[in-house]
């Protein structure tokens, strides 16, 4: 894992980029738009166009996508489904939105590749550390769906898992806002943005970059994460580039 990657790097780069290998981390939502469920096919096709941009800029990508848009297994399991079961919808949920940004990449001339984490070879490759790998070399975007496979994880664990696995320089986590605040932006204007934050704050603060056990899987991997913001026009190419706001969560 590298960890020589420090913020300098990053905006001393001038319009190029010094990252190699790069996770990106989307959640549903991000997928849907101003709609309340589901895909909105425009928000798809301009993240998409942002993965090419970078895609473009001899970058690897890897890409997990969440499943929220469509089914979460914690509300799931509130409703009274059994929680496992619940579990694997969502991780089924993380397939459609996968299938989805590969279908808007492929026409956009990005080869890619679903990876996913329970087999369902009609649909999507099975995860094989080393054929991903290999993939990423001949520079097609590898997008991980199904989590990690197992219940009562989520797929900011299995963006970080990946991440390792696949020798990830950083997981850039496209939210809704610029960074991490210490406190809800929407809700208190004057919440202060951190430009870096350590994993241990993200945890004793509970700042909700990520979940604790994936925040935990970056730590111990010594793995940066890096939160911008989606919405934000060229954001994620931009970022690579040394332009932009966000917030580097590392030791
Ligand atoms: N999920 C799971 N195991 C995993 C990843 C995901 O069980 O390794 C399920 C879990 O129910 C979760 C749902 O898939 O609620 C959708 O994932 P997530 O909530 O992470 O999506 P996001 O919030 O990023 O859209």
């Amino acid at each position: 894992m590298s960890d020589a990657i420090t913020i300098t790097d990053i905006s001393e780069t001038d319009g190029e980029t010094t990252f190699k290998r790069v996770m990106l981390k989307i959640s549903g939502e991000a997928l849907m738009g101003d709609l309340g469920y589901g895909l909105h096919p425009p928000t798809v096709e301009r993240i998409a166009r942002e993965v090419k941009s970078v895609h473009d800029m001899g970058v690897e990508i890897c890409m997990v996508i969440g499943g929220g848009n469509v089914f979460r297994g914690l509300s799931g399991s509130a409703q009274g489904m059994e929680r496992t079961t619940a579990d694997y919808m969502g991780m089924l949920a993380t397939v459609m939105n996968a299938l989805a940004m590969q279908s808007a990449l492929e026409e956009m001339g990005v080869f890619t590749r679903v990876i996913s984490a329970i087999r369902m070879d009609e649909v999507a490759e099975p995860y094989i550390r080393r054929r991903a790998v290999r993939h990423l070399e001949k520079k097609r975007v590898c997008i991980f769906a199904a989590g990690t496979g197992n219940p009562y994880f989520t797929t900011d664990t299995a963006a970080t898992l990946r991440a390792n696995e696949m020798a990830c320089e950083a997981i850039f986590k496209g939210t809704k806002v610029d960074g991490v605040y210490d406190k809800d932006p929407a809700k208190f204007e004057d919440a202060v943005r951190y430009d870096n934050v350590s994993y241990d704050d993200v945890l004793a603060k509970r700042l909700g970059v990520m979940d604790a056990s994936a925040i935990a899987l970056a730590r111990d991997n010594n793995l940066p994460i890096i939160v911008f913001s989606l919405d934000e026009p060229d954001g994620f190419k931009g970022i690579l580039a040394g332009r932009g706001t966000y917030t580097r969560v590392s030791d």
